[in-house]
């Protein structure tokens, strides 16, 4: 999924347990893979007829999109430390195989990432790859809301 999903994923899961930092970070970066699996597009799709920058500019404003959406939403909610860990965390999958795709460093622990999540991946073509991701994203937000 995109950045901006994962993150707010990520962001509300903390908001949720804004007492218990421990559980937050930890359903965070277990809830990408799960993500992962719902077919969807987002800027890794095609990502080998980009060029490197393109696909590192476009991925670094989608990451700055979803930190600025978290901090915008749950910002007076949870701790700023504990969300942005809680972003972090949900988007560590990711940033983990950048250095595959920016650098071809096609070595563990690297190459194994990108392997783990090609597989995964539930692709989708637009626009049903954005709109699954954003049903998914605003249901779960919303339960998350219940919680606390
Ligand atoms: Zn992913």
């Amino acid at each position: 999924m995109t950045a901006t999903a994962h993150a707010l994923i990520g962001g509300s899961l903390a908001a949720a347990f804004p007492d218990n930092p421990a559980m937050g970070i930890s359903l965070a970066a277990l809830s990408h893979p799960f993500l992962d699996m719902i077919p969807h597009w987002d800027l890794g799709t095609g990502w080998k007829k980009k060029s490197k920058i393109m696909l590192f500019i476009q991925a670094s404003l989608d990451l700055l999109l979803g930190v600025v959406l978290v901090f915008l939403l749950f910002g007076k909610m949870v701790d700023p430390l504990y969300l942005a860990l809680a972003v972090f965390m949900s988007e560590a999958w990711d940033i983990l195989f950048m250095p595959y795709l920016l650098f071809n460093w096609n070595f563990f622990p690297f190459s194994a990432f990108y392997r783990v999540q090609h597989a995964l991946q539930g692709k989708a073509r637009l626009p049903w790859g954005i709109l699954t991701q954003a049903a998914t994203v605003t249901g779960l937000v919303l339960v998350l809301r219940t919680i606390h």
